[in-house]
């Protein structure tokens, strides 16, 4: 129920019967005063200001055949509406897949980005707990959370402890995992966490367990 006391199906049963009144109340085959099929149109579209398209008001709820025209480009216009909103509706429904689509991807994107590659195959390998000063520092994100570390050639596998030392000698992160052998090259992942670490300047140490540690620099970024 609106506020005039009647439901808008009962006011569009009266509209019908009005607009069924007006298609044959007055007939008017000269088209004697009609404004034209481009005015009809332009009122049907709403595409006149209402100022201009009021002084042919009184002309269409007074000629037929003007009521007539104007009714048909009125349900052409709303048919064109229902369709551009449907296009609307099915754009936005693309967007949202593809959204989705990058959403559901992403994860599976920082997965790959979160595994660091620390190359120490054709570095030397050094004894003891200060690393070679001659060697330039392993640059490693600090986002990663699994490090695949290619040991130095010849390298055995087995079980290896890993840890990070700030320069003062303090354990940041302490690690273990298990060497593999495959195509000549030796390869050790271990998780490590250091999502709340600084980037600067730090040790990655390396022993097989229960051997020598062996000292490799490395930035943290
Ligand atoms: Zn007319």
């Amino acid at each position: 129920m609106n506020a005039k006391g009647y439901s808008e199906r009962d006011e569009k049963r009266i509209l019908e019967v009005l607009g069924r009144g007006l298609l044959k109340e007055f007939p008017n085959p000269e088209r004697a005063g009609c404004p034209g099929s481009d005015v009809l149109k332009r009122i049907a579209a709403h595409e006149m200001p209402l100022a201009e398209a009021g002084k042919w008001l009184d002309h269409l709820t007074s000629c037929s055949p003007c009521y007539g025209d104007f009714s048909h480009f009125q349900a052409a216009h709303q048919h064109r509406r229902t369709r551009t909103l449907l296009a609307i509706a099915a754009s936005i429904f693309i967007v949202i897949c593809l959204a989705g689509w990058a959403f559901f991807l992403k994860p599976k994107e920082s997965i790959v980005t979160q595994t660091a590659v620390l190359d120490l195959r054709n570095r030397s390998i050094p004894r003891g707990a200060e690393p070679n000063p001659a060697e330039p520092p392993l640059e490693v994100n600090r986002a990663a959370t699994s490090w695949n570390i290619y040991l130095p050639l010849g390298s055995s596998e087995g079980p290896f402890d890993v840890r990070i030392v700030r320069p003062s000698g303090e354990s940041l992160v302490t690690a273990r995992g298990t060497a593999k052998i495959s195509d000549g090259l030796t390869s050790l992942v271990v998780a490590v966490n250091l999502s709340s670490a600084r980037s600067g300047q730090f040790i990655l140490q390396i022993r097989k367990t229960d051997s020598e540690w062996n000292s490799y620099p490395v930035l943290l970024r």
